[in-house]
Formats: structure tokens, C-alpha cells, sequence
């Protein structure tokens, strides 16, 4: 029986073809094998344990079984088949597997959702010479190399129509390092209540839930930031991926439950069995991981990722830039 699954309709970067379970809690995404290989070494190398908690939960891998003929009867590999639009054309990509990944915005009412690509270097050991030569063009033509970061796209709920406004790459791609400032406020607005016959709340929560949850995320950020200084990694092309909730009610809903979590942990540090119970818990108004580990690869004795620090580091001053902006 084939269960339906959908288009992840919450992405807001990266190739198409990100689908999601029925029920929306988990993503398939089609993956080259340095992906799945490098979740799988999530799991189980004892060097990147402290990253584990830092990224989507992995489920595991899905492949397709056996062998296909194409049209000219040659037998193969089955392989997950991704079509994509590029300029009006049809392109295939085929891989050899899907993964199986928590899906970070699905506890979220209205998800508000920002990929931050970082690093200065864009492109992998093994990519040709003429993709190596585009890469560092683009990084030294975009807010990358000079930063660290690039606003991969976004998305933010406008309350008044209860609709998710879009923000696509091309943004992130044109703006200066001097405007990241302003991309991130656009990301987290202040919002009011719209007055009028029906008053409603506009976009971006109001600043008593935007504050706590602007400062949790930057500590979270923080924490990240530590657990990857401490690995001998090199990431390429992967992504912060924040998500906090725009809606007014769910957010302060979820602020109260995460400080109450916070005081319960300080006074006693058990463990709680609600935590494996994903219908019990009221998960807290924001999400911070990394994401898309498509070229990331251990590299022992090679000392920390400096360009994806780097960025961290921009991520954490422009966060730090917004909350004094609105404090
Ligand atoms: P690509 O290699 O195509 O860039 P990514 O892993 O970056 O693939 O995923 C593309 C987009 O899918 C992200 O920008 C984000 O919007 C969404 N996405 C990826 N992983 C998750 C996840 N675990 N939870 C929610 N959204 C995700
Ligand atoms: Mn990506």
C-alpha cells in the first residue's frame, strides 16, 4: 500500500522535492549519499555527539528495492527520481535514497521560518573546477564571504490574513552586508494590533512574546555555536534553520510552558517521561537547528569550520542588533 505524502509546503529554500509524511510531523527528502551517511554517523560517532541535539531527528532512510530497466533495457540501481523546473525545463536528478527527518515546523500553528546558508566557502573538495570558480563568485558576490551568512529565504505569517508571506532567495542573494540587519528585522517584526472594524493582530508578535523568544534563540545560537567549535568539521552549503511561532495566543501559550519547563529542570534534574511522547508536549514557541548536511564531512586533526563560525558569529551579532533595535 503507498501511504500519501505531500509537498512540504512550509520550505523555504533549496532544491524542490521535499515532501512530507500524511500527518505532516516528518520530511522525506531525497539525498545524496554523503547525506544519509553523515546522519547516520550522527547517530553513532561518539565525535559528533554534542551536535545530535542541534539537529532534526532522524528517522532513517528510505530506499527503493531492486532493479529498474530505463526505455533501452539497461538494468540499474532504483533510484529516488526528483523532478525540477529550471528555466521552464524539466530536469531529473536521481538518488539513491530519501531520509527520514523530524519535521521542525510541524508543532508550529503559524510557522514563521528563515534558512540562513552558512559558511564563506560554498563549494566542496570534490566539485569541478568550473562549479568551484562559480561558487567563489557567488560567495564574494553575495553577503557570504564577507559574512559568513546568506538569508536563504523566509517566510513570515501576516496575522491580518492569517497567509505566510514569502521571501525567495533572490533577496538574500542581492542585498549588502551592511542590509543583513535589515533582513533580519523583516523576519522579526514588532507587531500591533491593526485597529479597525475587526481588530486584528498584523504581522510579527507583539514585543512581550518577540523578546523572550528573540533572546532564547539567541542563546540557543550560542550553544550551537560552542557544540561546533568543539568539532573538527567542514560544513558546505548547510543552514541554520529557525522557526518560531507568529501566532499571538500559541506564542505566549508556549512562552509560559518553557519558562515553567526551565524552573521544573533547575529544581529537579530528572528525567521527564513526557519527552518521548510527541502528542503530550507542548513544544516551546521557537526551533533552532542546523540543517542540510548534503557536504559535510569530518576532517580530524583540521582544527574548526572558521567560515561557518564566522557566520554563527554574524548570526549572534545581528540577533544582539535586532533586540537592542526593539528593546
Ligand atoms: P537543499 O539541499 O535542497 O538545500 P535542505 O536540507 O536545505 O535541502 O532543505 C531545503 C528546505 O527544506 C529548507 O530550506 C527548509 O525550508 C526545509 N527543511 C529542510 N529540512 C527541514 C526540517 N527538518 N524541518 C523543516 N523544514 C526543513
Ligand atoms: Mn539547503
Amino acid at each position: 500500500m503507498e501511504s500519501a505524502t505531500q509537498a512540504l509546503a512550509t520550505q523555504v529554500g533549496g532544491h524542490a522535492g521535499v515532501m512530507t509524511t500524511e500527518d505532516g510531523s516528518l520530511l522525506i527528502k531525497p539525498a545524496i549519499r554523503a547525506e544519509a551517511e553523515f546522519y547516520q554517523a550522527l547517530q553513532q560517532d561518539p565525535a559528533l555527539a554534542s551536535l545530535r541535539e542541534f539537529t532534526p531527528r532522524f528517522l532513517g532512510t528510505l530506499k527503493l528495492e531492486g532493479k529498474v530497466k530505463d526505455t533501452a533495457g539497461n538494468e540499474g540501481e532504483a533510484l529516488v527520481v526528483e523532478p525540477v523546473y529550471v528555466e521552464g525545463e524539466i530536469i531529473i536528478f536521481r538518488y539513491p535514497q530519501s531520509i527520514v527527518l523530524e519535521n521542525l515546523s510541524f508543532s508550529f500553528l503559524k510557522p514563521n521560518i528563515l534558512d540562513i546558508k552558512l559558511g564563506t566557502v560554498l563549494y566542496d573538495d570534490g566539485a569541478p573546477p568550473d562549479k568551484v570558480a562559480r561558487m567563489i563568485e557567488t560567495a564574494r558576490k553575495t553577503t557570504s564571504l564577507e559574512t559568513g551568512v546568506r538569508l536563504t529565504g523566509f517566510q513570515v505569517y501576516d496575522n491580518v490574513t492569517s497567509l505566510a508571506v514569502n521571501t525567495p532567495k533572490s533577496y538574500g542573494k542581492s542585498i549588502q552586508p551592511s542590509q543583513l540587519g535589515e533582513g533580519v528585522a523583516k523576519f522579526f517584526p514588532v507587531g500591533t494590533v491593526v485597529e479597525g472594524e475587526n481588530p486584528a493582530p498584523s504581522s510579527g508578535l507583539p514585543l512581550k512574546s518577540l523578546l523572550p523568544i528573540l533572546r532564547a534563540i539567541r542563546d540557543e545560537v550560542a550553544e550551537i555555536r560552542e557544540a561546533f567549535a568543539n568539532l573538527e568539521l567542514r560544513m558546505v552549503g548547510g543552514s541554520l534553520l529557525i522557526v518560531y511561532e507568529a501566532d499571538w495566543t500559541r506564542a505566549e501559550e508556549g512562552l509560559k510552558k518553557f519558562f515553567e519547563d526551565e524552573e521544573e529542570e533547575d529544581e529537579e534534574d530528572e528525567d521527564d517521561d513526557d519527552d518521548d511522547d510527541p502528542t503530550k508536549r507542548i513544544g516551546p514557541p521557537f526551533v533552532v537547528k542546523l540543517i542540510d548536511f548534503a557536504h559535510t564531512k569530518l576532517v580530524p586533526g583540521a582544527g574548526p569550520d572558521e567560515g561557518v563560525l564566522k557566520g554563527m558569529d554574524t548570526v549572534l551579532r545581528l540577533l544582539d542588533e535586532r533586540l537592542k533595535e526593539i528593546d
